[in-house]
């Protein structure tokens, strides 16, 4: 394990605000002032309304765009003091993101969607790809390895995103109503194979929803509204 696994903060954002069209006549300010720690193996829950900022502040939490003002530290290291390439990095070995459309590549394999992170960073080896297949069979899945995401439930694409997500190790996985696309009992189930990984290997997650019985299944959980987050 690296030295920055061994912090407990693994995400930290600091006074996090975000507008749009600020150079505009339309401004909008989405997020407020978001303060927010998420601890190695903790699982934390957001809801809010649709348009309350969830996607966006998930996309600050990952990397994927930057405050307006404010701060994200992950393993205590500040986006904004990386290069674009610095943060591409940490986000391939740090953060796993999972969708509400599972944004699986459909020419691709199961097998193949797992390992793509890794191919990404280089050529995967037999080991790499033992792990791959370990994940799918954890998330009940080693009869589907070369079944093509049309062939696929929509449940399960999302269990192979989840072992995706997870393939490179990263200390915190970010999930964007992963469930909005299931029914209820593959929602519930989707969830406490996302909560049982939680307890097995100890990533944090942070999980966007709008189904609130679902978000009092993590540790934690909380409310964005008009900009910021409150405990709920
Ligand atoms: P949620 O995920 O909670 O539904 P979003 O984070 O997607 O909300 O959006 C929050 C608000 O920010 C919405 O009002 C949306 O219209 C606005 N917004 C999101 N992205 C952009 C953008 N790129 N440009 C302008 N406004 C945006
Ligand atoms: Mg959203």
């Amino acid at each position: 394990m690296s030295e920055m696994g061994e912090s407990r903060t693994v995400i930290q954002a600091r006074g996090v605000e975000k507008s749009y069209g600020l150079d505009g006549v339309n401004t909008v300010h989405v997020l407020r002032g978001v303060d927010l720690t998420i601890s190695r193996g903790e699982t934390v829950s957001i809801v809010g309304s649709s348009g309350s900022g969830k996607s966006t502040l998930l996309h600050i939490l990952g990397g994927l765009d930057l405050a307006t003002k404010g701060d994200v530290l992950v393993h205590g290291v500040p986006f904004a003091s990386m290069r674009e390439s610095q943060i591409c990095e940490m986000r391939n070995r740090e953060i796993g993101f999972v969708y509400q459309f599972h944004h699986l590549l459909v020419e691709f394999t199961a097998i193949e969607n797992v390992l793509m992170p890794l191919m990404i960073r280089g050529k995967v080896t037999e080991e790499d790809r033992d792990k791959g297949v370990s994940l799918l069979s954890r998330v009940g899945l080693e009869h589907r390895l070369d079944h093509l995401p049309s062939e696929l439930s929509g449940g399960e694409r999302q269990r192979v995103a989840i072992a995706r997500a997870l393939v490179t190790d990263p200390s915190c996985v970010l999930a964007d109503e992963p469930t909005g696309n299931l029914d209820k009992s593959s929602a519930k189930s989707f969830m406490n194979l996302v909560f049982d990984l939680n307890k097995d290997l100890k990533t944090s997650v942070v999980l966007v929803t709008h189904d609130h019985e679902l978000a009092n299944m993590a540790h934690r959980s909380l409310l964005l509204d008009d900009g910021l987050l409150h405990d709920r």
